[in-house]
């Protein structure tokens, strides 16, 4: 293929991932969004494969066979639910590329630049592996700690964040003894910033509490973006440069973006800061009221007689699975004129995004399922919100009590509905640990047991019913 055809093909794929990240963020053009990304991905391999400087093929197909069939296999396997410890492994292995790929480059040093352009290229080298170590080592230990292999608590070694910025002089220091050896010699140098590079990552996502991991993901995704962007700095490849930078840029808006959901600030979070506050909070983790039981019947009977209601789900929903009995009652209720919304926290769930992904597989229409903001003001002329699996995104601690853990993380204001019926196995505790003073109002009554279980009873209730009326109705 002539160098002008794979640009002309780069510059298609670069437009691609464009549209495919505009796609992907609105839920009735995600799907668009998603075939832009497999074929513009689909492209630049192909373009790269052709191009010149390709002669291996018999290698190329050796390892890309064995890891388009790895991945389409695993990835048709995962649980939404599984979703975050998916992305960290992703996140490792191209922290791990550009490690590998600034090696290679190093030993293979390029013939024919200019003092100034070698010392850049030795610069983009060093830089390109900082952060794919960074990035390979965190997005273990992000790994690690949600599949519950380590402990979600945060780290605090004492003296922790002298030990980082120990590390980072490390790495400057050692930076000056590879900028400055001939040849190859700054290898061993290389090898023993990546070593420090590590123990930093692996440091500073170990220092992070649980509830933060979710904008610890999205920040490696952000790192991730760069280790790529600065392994096609190595390589000179315009497309890699240019994907990496989306990935980067991206993933750090929606670091901030969940940062301002969870009212947490970037800064602390990234270096490790606000873990430990947010696990070691003076709120009570014990339930500290008398919550009321209710019953299916009577659910179905306050829905019945409601003219509007509003759902809010939450990570039990995800787990119990229960999204299609959810839909299922949605259009009963809708069928008969009842006005019925979804209000989604940014949060809820594993990842952003992970309720709507869960409410659109089971047919929901997208108009019914607002944002937080959208709906937060609705509650109040509201007679019954459904809260399924959810805790800390329906907790008023966060704006009544300002010691508690989640003071000032926004959250969906069910409470000031006229009902609320709160569907979760016990009293227990969310993600966060915090105590929910919204299981003990007054308007508040305590579904209790299996979210999928419940739902799919009083859609059996409200079932009945519906094939009742017509019976009634030929009666009359
Ligand atoms: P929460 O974790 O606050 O609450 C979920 C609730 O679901 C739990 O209190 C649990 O109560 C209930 N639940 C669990 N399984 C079931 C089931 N089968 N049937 C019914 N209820 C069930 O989730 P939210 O979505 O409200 O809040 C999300 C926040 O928590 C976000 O900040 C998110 O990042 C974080 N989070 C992080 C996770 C992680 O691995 N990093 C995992 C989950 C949440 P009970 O045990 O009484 O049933």
């Amino acid at each position: 293929m002539s160098t002008n055809l794979v640009t002309v093909a780069y510059i298609a794929a670069i437009v691609l991932f464009i549209l495919s990240l505009g796609g992907l963020s609105n839920q009735e053009t995600a799907k668009r969004g998603n075939l832009y990304g497999i074929i513009g991905m689909a492209l630049a391999i192909g373009a790269t494969a052709l191009g010149a400087g390709i002669t291996h093929y018999g290698a190329l197909v050796a390892v890309i066979v064995p890891g388009v069939v790895i991945g389409a296999f695993l990835a048709s396997r995962v649980e939404m639910t599984e979703m975050p410890e998916l992305v960290a492994v992703l996140h490792s292995f191209v922290g791990l590329a550009a490690v590998l790929v600034g090696i290679g480059n190093y030993l293979q040093p390029e013939s024919g630049l200019s003092s100034a352009e070698a010392t850049i290229h030795m610069i983009e080298i060093y830089v390109g592996v900082f952060i794919g170590a960074v990035t390979f080592t965190g997005s273990v230990i992000a790994f690690g700690k949600l599949k519950a292999i380590i402990s979600s608590k945060p780290l605090t070694l004492p003296g922790r964040h002298l030990l980082n910025i120990g590390l980072l002089i490390g790495t400057v220091v050692l930076g000056f003894v590879f900028m400055n050896a001939a040849g190859t010699a700054g290898l061993p140098a290389l090898l023993g910033m990546s070593g420090l590079a590590g123990l930093l990552g692996m440091h500073l996502v170990a220092a992070i509490g649980g509830a933060d991991m979710p904008v610890v993901i999205s920040m490696l995704n952000s790192y991730s973006g760069w280790a790529a962007a600065a392994a096609g700095f190595m390589l000179s490849n315009d497309l890699l440069i240019v994907t990496g930078a989306l990935v980067g840029s991206s993933g750090a808006i929606l670091s901030i973006i969940m940062c301002q959901a969870m009212n947490r600030s970037f800064i602390s979070v990234i270096l490790g800061g606000f873990g430990q506050g947010s696990s070691a909070g003076s709120s009570s983790t014990a339930p500290s009221g008398k919550a009321t039981a209710t019953s299916v019947a009577e659910t179905v009977e306050l829905l019945n007689d409601a003219s509007s209601v509003i759902i809010t789900p939450g990570y039990g929903m995800a787990v119990a699975q229960a999204q299609h009995a959810v839909a299922d009652i949605t259009k009963i209720l809708r069928d008969r004129g009842t006005t019925v919304r979804f209000g989604i926290h940014p949060v809820a769930g594993r990842l952003p995004g992970h309720m709507n992904v869960l409410l659109a597989e089971a047919n929901v229409p997208y108009d019914i399922v607002l944002e937080m903001d959208e709906i937060n003001a609705d509650f109040s002329h509201t007679d019954v919100v459904l809260v399924i699996g959810a805790n800390d995104t329906v907790n008023p601690s966060a704006l009544e009590d300002p010691t508690s853990p989640i003071a000032g993380m926004p959250v969906l204001e069910v409470w000031n509905a006229a009902n609320v019926i709160v569907m979760k196995r016990s009293l227990s505790v969310g993600y966060a640990g915090v105590d929910n003073p919204l299981f003990y109002k007054d308007n508040s009554l305590m579904l209790f047991g299996d979210a999928k279980a419940n739902v799919s009873a009083i859609l059996a209730e409200m079932q009945k019913t519906e094939a009742k009326l017509p019976a009634m109705a030929g009666q009359r």
